[in-house]
């Protein structure tokens, strides 16, 4: 799960790391009072910063329309629904550091850099020997000598601080069972360290050691964006996808299969999502909750079955009681089955005034140019 910023900082606070002091606003905030500010938006992706939407605020004046101008903003496709109001700290130097998974190579990683800030990306690009990427062992944690190795690269004279921030970051990571915790920038200050940045990843994996505060998180997450964030079930594979079409399968090889041909027919998917093997009703209806609580608009909903173990009345039954109950008009919906209990499926589906497709292409096709139902 990813968080927002203001999710992330609120973390970093709990293990002791400094960051500015700071406020939410939603849509319709009146800001009042004069005071210079750093008015934020609030969302997923970043690169924030180079879009104009980190404004840097003197007056009461610029503070009112630097945040009517954020909050009408779309960053990346994700609508801007809140901004982060924070004090502006007087920055010495930017630093980047981060504690991170590195999935292939099976361990974790120290990521620092001493040229932190919003061109980070074309540092790595042009300048890779300016980042140090440190791996240590998993179950041990860092060591000191990890520790002075980073603190030594990053060349700064408050070594003592430097490394109790990356004990502290090291911390977080461990507890939270974290896959991703990046300060960028970190700044020094004439005061020491601040985290101005927070970019915090869950496992979602984890979730059962963390319940109440996924919970909480995703909680937030809905007021903010004004939809339902559904907790991801153990059998359904989510993976969000860059595209606007919603695709959903009852098999990993069908998933991609159909990601193919969508791409094929021109088409771009919003996500990879897949039932797992055995599926449900409760399953199905889980899984339209997932895709279509999308945070970014959908042009259709593709729903590709083959029935093997799977009976399709069932999963016909899941997608009836998902459309009436949750009045899931919107949205074209695209469903193509076949396989085991095939034609009571497609009795079900045509009963309930839906209709169903037999060909995947025809299906796929439907889909992007966001027709069927
Ligand atoms: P993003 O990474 O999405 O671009 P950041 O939170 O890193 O957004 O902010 C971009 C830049 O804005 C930072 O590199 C920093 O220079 C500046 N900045 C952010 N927060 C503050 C703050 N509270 N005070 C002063 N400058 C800030
Ligand atoms: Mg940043």
């Amino acid at each position: 799960m990813k968080l927002y910023e203001f999710q992330g900082k609120a973390l970093f606070r709990r293990f002791g790391i400094a960051t500015p002091d700071g406020v939410l606003h939603r849509k319709g905030d009146v800001l009042t009072g004069d005071r210079p500010c750093v008015l934020k938006a609030q969302t997923l992706s970043g690169g924030r910063g180079k879009a104009g939407a980190v404004v840097l605020c003197e007056t009461e004046a610029d503070r009112g329309a630097a945040l009517e101008k954020i909050l009408s903003m779309t960053l990346k496709g994700e609508p801007v629904n809140a901004a982060l109001e924070e004090e502006r700290v007087e920055i010495e130097k930017e630093f980047y550091i981060s504690i991170a998974f590195d999935g292939e190579a099976g361990v974790p990683l120290i990521i620092a850099s001493a040229s932190g800030g919003t061109d980070i990306e074309e540092v790595a690009d042009k300048h890779p020997e300016k980042i140090l990427k440190l791996p240590f062992d998993s179950l041990i944690g860092p060591l000191d000598y990890h520790l002075s190795r980073v603190v030594k690269f990053l060349s700064t004279k408050r070594t003592k601080e430097l490394t109790g921030l990356l004990k502290k970051l090291y911390i977080a990571y461990r507890d939270l069972n974290a896959a991703l915790v990046e300060i960028n920038p970190l700044a020094e200050t004439p005061n020491g360290f601040v985290a101005l940045d927070a970019k915090v990843e869950l496992d979602d994996d984890a979730e059962s050691l963390h319940s109440e505060l996924f919970d909480a998180l995703r909680k937030e997450r809905s007021e903010i964006t004004g939809r339902t964030v559904i907790a991801q079930r153990d059998t359904i594979t989510y993976v969000p996808l860059d595209g606007d079409i919603g695709l959903i399968s009852d098999g990993a090889g069908t998933g991609m299969l159909t990601l193919d041909m969508i791409r094929d027919h021109g088409g771009y998917a919003a996500d990879f999502c897949e039932m797992g093997g055995l599926t449900n009703p409760e399953i199905m209806y889980s899984a339209l909750e997932r895709v279509s609580a999308s945070e970014k608009p959908l042009r259709s909903l593709l729903v590709v079955l083959i029935g093997g173990f799977n009976r399709m009345d069932e999963m016909a039954e899941g997608i009836v009681k998902f459309v009436s109950e949750r009045a899931f008009t919107k949205i074209p919906l695209v469903v193509r089955l076949c396989g085991t209990m095939e034609e009571e499926g497609k009795k079900i589906m045509r009963d309930a005034g839906l209709s169903v497709y037999d060909d995947l292409d025809d299906a796929v096709g439907a889909a992007v140019v966001g027709g069927g139902l």
